[in-house]
């Protein structure tokens, strides 16, 4: 069906060099940003370095990148994309090297064994990650299921290219920026599992 494919079909990506006037800073790509405002947030906090979010709701890049337009930020960017399917166009379109941190905070909150092969940390998407971070990249993962969070640290910890920096779940988010559902998680006095992955030196 026609709406099923307009999830499927891979991202045609963007003219990066139209898109971010610093096109060799370092770039950090959010997967599943939803309204995107952590990003936002690192992205003022951070000009030195460029912002890149991924989701899954078309309306919600949609009203992201006008955001981002009236606040005349240049180094931030939302793409409306299923990152399954389209991680590899984007990754492979980027500079080489860019990549140096991806973080993938909350995703599904739908959690339920059957749906595990809608996961967004497949093994597929870890594996362009270990093909595409640049030297000295790191991932970073956070859920507020033990159980989602625990999964997404077994698809990593699985691939050699990646080491988990900490064997038990991190005290503190290395991040500077909140995201909403990290906030509202935090609200609610609920814990929050936390893991830090890094490149393996080869
Ligand atoms: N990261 C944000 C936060 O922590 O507040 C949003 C968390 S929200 C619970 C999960 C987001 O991931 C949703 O906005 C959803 O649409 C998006 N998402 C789920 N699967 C996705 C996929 N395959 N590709 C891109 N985005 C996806």
């Amino acid at each position: 069906n026609p709406l099923g494919q307009k999830y499927q079909t891979p991202v045609i990506p963007p003219d990066w060099s139209k898109i971010y006037v610093n096109l060799h800073q370092p770039l950090h790509l959010d997967i599943g940003c939803g309204k995107g405002r952590f990003l936002w947030q690192c992205a003022q906090l951070q000009p030195q370095g460029n912002f890149l979010g991924l989701e899954i709701r078309e309306t919600l890049v949609d009203e992201a990148n006008i955001l981002r337009d009236q606040q005349g930020l240049t180094n931030l960017h939302y793409l409306f994309c299923n990152a399954n399917t389209s991680i590899e166009p984007i990754l492979e379109s980027l500079p080489s090297g860019v990549l140096k941190r991806v973080s993938i905070q909350f995703p599904d909150p739908w959690f339920k064994k059957r749906h595990q092969k809608r996961r967004v940390v497949q093994p597929k998407l870890v594996n362009n990650l270990a093909r595409y971070l640049g030297e000295g990249g790191e991932v970073f993962v956070q859920s507020d299921v033990e159980e989602v969070a625990r999964e997404m640290c077994d698809r990593f910890a699985e691939h050699s290219a990646f080491y988990r920096t900490e064997k038990d779940w991190l005290a503190e988010n290395p991040l500077p920026v909140l995201t909403e559902r990290e906030q509202s998680t935090l609200e609610r006095n609920e814990p929050v599992y936390r893991a830090l992955f890094r490149l393996s030196c080869t």
